[in-house]
């Protein structure tokens, strides 16, 4: 098959869905790889680059759809985007069917297949194309890189000549994917790491990383885990109860990273104004529930700002594109290794098992249906 990854077309994207290095990975399974001319140049990826490795430079978007047979990138389609595809062709990009009707339906009235990358199920099988995880780690890691710029001291205490310093103190709200790398991040870096979630398994998780778990004083025991290792929304009490703590050490943090979300929902407002206030001036909070409306009351999404206290708030929503390099390199690996499962016998002949529950998961639209919800996974 022909396989060809087009240029971003949303404003400032870097990633790219195919490099060098996973193209020839693309080219083991007998597929023919394709590039739209600049789709790599924001990653660092010049077309010499591609082309070095035996990949097909191709002038435009239109050129490159008119040339494959599957068409890879980062970002939900665009309405462009779909409407170029033929019948028959097959789409692989995040899509995010729950909140995208319009293109949806687009992609069932082209008769394209599209393989959305966040539908990929989360089961141990599917973890090498999990782009959901692969980005989420990047934007955990990159947040603690924007808190580190943005804040005027070191992370790690030391004792100089010049002066004894402490380290930073950071909390990171929510411990998913995203916080784990916040906080893995922040204990390299010398800060001394608290770290809160919902869910009590993450307890562990979160100290034998060498930060500090924060219980709560409540007789349920924090009892936010729902389905799939998810969160669901925290009872009335249970949230009352968060806020109290996280009033309390609002005035110790020099570092506060949100990563709290519930599938389906708003981000919930965990870090109030009177917090926001009550934060020592120099303090930074990344907020990366942004995208979702945020976790912090003050947050504004894509931005950074700070508050009349001296309180630095950022809202970015593009952490993964900021590191443009690594996100492709790693995303690419999560699209060929979906590849490579629609490759079975490596001969470059596309087989779309709808029986295989990774690909009958992460398939939205296929023979002019619409096939998002899946059924639930057989395979924990
Ligand atoms: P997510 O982005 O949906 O949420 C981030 C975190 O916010 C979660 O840990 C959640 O518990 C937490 N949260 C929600 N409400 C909160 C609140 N009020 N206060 C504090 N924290 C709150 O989650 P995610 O990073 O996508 O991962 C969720 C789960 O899925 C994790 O258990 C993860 O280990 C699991 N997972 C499994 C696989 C796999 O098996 N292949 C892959 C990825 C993730």
């Amino acid at each position: 098959m022909k396989i060809g990854a087009l240029k971003e077309s949303f404003e400032g994207e870097a990633r790219v869905a195919i490099t060098p290095s996973s193209a020839g990975h693309l080219m083991k399974l007998g597929h023919q790889v394709f590039v739209e001319s600049g789709a790599g140049a924001r990653a660092g990826f010049s077309d010499d680059s591609y082309r070095a490795v035996g990949i097909t430079v191709v002038p435009t978007a239109a050129d490159l759809i008119a040339s494959v047979d599957v068409v890879a990138k980062v970002r939900q389609p665009s309405e462009g985007e779909i409407g170029q595809m033929r019948e028959g062709q097959t789409l692989i990009s995040f899509f995010y069917p729950s909140q995208n009707a319009e293109m949806l339906a687009l992609a069932k009235e082209q008769g394209i297949t599209a393989i959305a990358m966040d539908m990929v199920p989360r089961i141990s099988r599917a973890q090498k194309m999990d782009a959901l995880s692969s980005m989420a780690n990047i934007a955990g890691y990159r947040a603690v890189i924007e808190a580190a710029n943005n804040f005027g001291r070191f992370f790690t205490g030391q004792v100089t000549a010049a002066g004894k310093v402490p380290p930073a103190k950071v909390l990171v709200v929510g411990a998913g994917v995203a916080g784990l790398a916040s906080i893995g991040t922040a204990v390299s870096l010398g800060a001394q790491v608290c770290a809160f979630d919902v869910r009590p398994e993450v307890a562990e998780q979160i100290e034998s990383m060498g930060a500090e778990f924060v219980y709560l004083d409540f007789e349920e025991a924090q009892d936010g885990a729902a389905t799939g290792g998810y969160a669901a929304p925290s009872s009335p009490e249970f949230r009352e109860k968060q806020l109290a703590k996280f009033r309390e050490l609002a005035p110790q943090m020099d570092v506060v990273i949100t990563t709290a979300l519930i599938p389906g929902r708003d981000a919930p407002k965990l870090w109030t104004r009177d917090m926001v206030e009550a934060m020592k001036p120099g303090s930074v909070i990344v907020d990366l529930a942004a995208e979702r409306g945020g976790n912090c009351e003050l947050t504004i999404p894509d931005e950074r700002h700070v508050t009349e206290n001296g309180v630095t708030i950022i809202g970015y929503t593009d952490f993964p594109s900021r590191m443009g390099a690594q996100a492709s390199e790693l995303y690419g690996n999560n699209v060929r290794h979906f590849v490579a499962d629609l490759t079975p016998k490596k001969d470059g002949v596309v087989f779309h098992n709808m029986e295989d529950d990774v690909i009958r998961g992460a398939t939205v639209t296929r023979d002019h249906d619409i096939t998002w919800p899946p059924p639930p996974p057989k395979i924990a």
